[in-house]
């Protein structure tokens, strides 16, 4: 009996603490009229103070906010919000209502797939590729016409794209995929040598359904060639065989190297065997159909 008042006591006395933080809090005007917007009671939301705090601070880090690059908050574009569950209180993180937007706009882009490229490929666009260089023009001008082609009906080569670390190579053919997402195109952007690594260890498994998805999506971009560890099992069987049902069934293939086209044969035809270089061979033969050659000499753009 003696333990049962003891224990009765103790949570009044904790009920009295979470009491005191509770109007302490409601000292603070901002506090208050938050608390007033969730019409819910008092006696639930003095168990959760400190959190409402925060939730009280991100509301209205909001009510003054230009846009999402101005986001305060913990998670960009959400902010910490009450919600009554029965008998407690949770709190989750909503997507503001720049930020749903913002998804509204550019859904677009989930119809590009990314294996090992980072995310802000997505921003790149069109309408910011760098043209204060001369020696872009080409490769720019392919880009232009493969769009209008590509949006008329008319096929047109992909292309294969060499150039320096850095000087923008994935950021241009990412830009035009971006674009024609828009138009409900789907396009995968494939970091070579890492998809060829993860397809080497697991290619029974789920590899094989991807390795399916990527040599028939519409769009392809086959990032970095040439930088991957060769054998003759991924040049014949892997890479062979894509490209070989891309150009049957006329899908635009693109690709981006550190080497030029004949650099990538040397690479290829990784023995001295005249059977290597044949099969070599047989693959540069085949990009060649499946693409034009544009070598791009730029500036790094990594630091910009
Ligand atoms: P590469 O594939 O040739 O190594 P990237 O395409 O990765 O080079 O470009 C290098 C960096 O420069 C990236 O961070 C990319 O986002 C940036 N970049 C390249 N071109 C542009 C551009 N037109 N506008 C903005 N950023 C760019
Ligand atoms: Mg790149």
């Amino acid at each position: 009996m003696k333990q049962i008042r003891t224990l009765i006591q103790m949570t009044r006395e904790d009920k009295d603490k979470l009491m005191q933080a509770y109007a302490g809090a409601l000292s603070n005007d901002k506090f208050k009229k938050f608390i007033s917007l969730l019409k819910i009671e008092d006696d639930l939301l003095m168990k959760y103070t400190s959190r409402l705090e925060d939730a009280c601070l991100e509301y209205n880090n909001c009510s003054n906010c230009p846009g999402l690059s101005a986001c305060k908050n913990m998670e960009k574009g959400f902010v910490l919000t009450p919600e009554q569950r029965d008998k407690t209180l949770i709190f989750t993180y909503k997507a503001c209502h720049y930020k749903l937007k913002e998804d509204k706009d550019k859904g677009y882009l989930n119809n590009v797939y990314l294996f090992d490229i980072p995310k802000q490929i997505k921003m790149a666009s069109m309408k910011d590729i760098y043209k204060d260089d001369a020696n872009r023009k080409v490769i720019i001008t392919k880009l232009v016409t493969f769009l209008k082609d590509y949006k008329n009906k008319v096929t047109s080569k992909g292309c294969y794209l060499s150039g320096s670390f850095g000087c923008g190579k994935t950021y241009l053919i990412a830009a035009l995929f971006n674009e024609l997402a828009k138009e409900n195109v789907r396009s995968a952007i494939i970091y070579y040598p890492e998809f060829l690594r993860n397809l080497k260890e697991s290619f029974d498994t789920n590899y094989k359904e991807k390795y399916e998805t990527i040599k028939k999506i519409p769009l392809l971009l086959l990032d970095d060639i040439g930088a991957e560890n060769l054998t003759p099992w991924s040049r014949d069987e892997i890479l062979g065989s894509i490209l070989q049902y891309r150009m049957d069934e006329e899908l635009p293939t693109f690709f981006t190297s550190n080497l030029t086209l004949q650099e990538l044969e040397s690479h290829l035809s990784f023995s001295t065997s005249g059977v290597d270089k044949v099969k070599a061979r047989r693959i540069i033969e085949r990009i060649k159909q499946l693409t034009d050659e544009v070598q791009l000499v730029s500036k790094n753009r990594r630091d910009n």
